[in-house]
């Protein structure tokens, strides 16, 4: 993971998006449920998916909030090898919207924010 944070939405943090296609002058984001209809300029309800230039990109791409190793019983897995630990990583933003969210400060990010990059390359290696 880069050591530096740099801004949202710009440089290697911007990538074409998945599963869009256009309707009239819009172009709809078919990621998740919320199948968001984006205006020229506009950004999706995650915030995370730009319509720029006739095109859907995500801003956070490579962004990653946090990056640890945390105890197998924290995560949604029953009786998965206990005790053990699983190495966790998070991004930016989310597409629900929980008024109970204890991750808020990343669950609704500001699209421009300073994040750090992570290569999914290096993240597997
Ligand atoms: S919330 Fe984000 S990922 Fe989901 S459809 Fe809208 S723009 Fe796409």
């Amino acid at each position: 993971m880069s050591s530096s944070a740099e801004p949202l939405g710009q440089g290697r943090f911007l990538r074409e998006a998945l599963l869009q296609e256009p309707v009239g002058e819009r172009i709809r984001c078919n990621i998740c449920h919320r199948r968001c209809l984006l205006p020229s300029g506009g950004l999706g309800w995650c915030r995370t998916r730009a319509h720029r230039a006739g095109r859907i990109l995500t801003l956070t791409n490579g962004a990653v909030s946090s990056l640890a190793p945390s105890p197998i019983e924290k995560e949604p897995f029953y009786h998965f090898h206990p005790g053990s630990y699983a190495l966790t990583v998070g991004s930016r933003s989310c597409n629900f919207g929980c008024p109970w969210c204890q991750n808020w400060e990343i669950g609704k990010v500001v699209p421009s924010a300073p994040a750090k990059f992570l290569a999914p390359d290096d993240f597997v290696r």
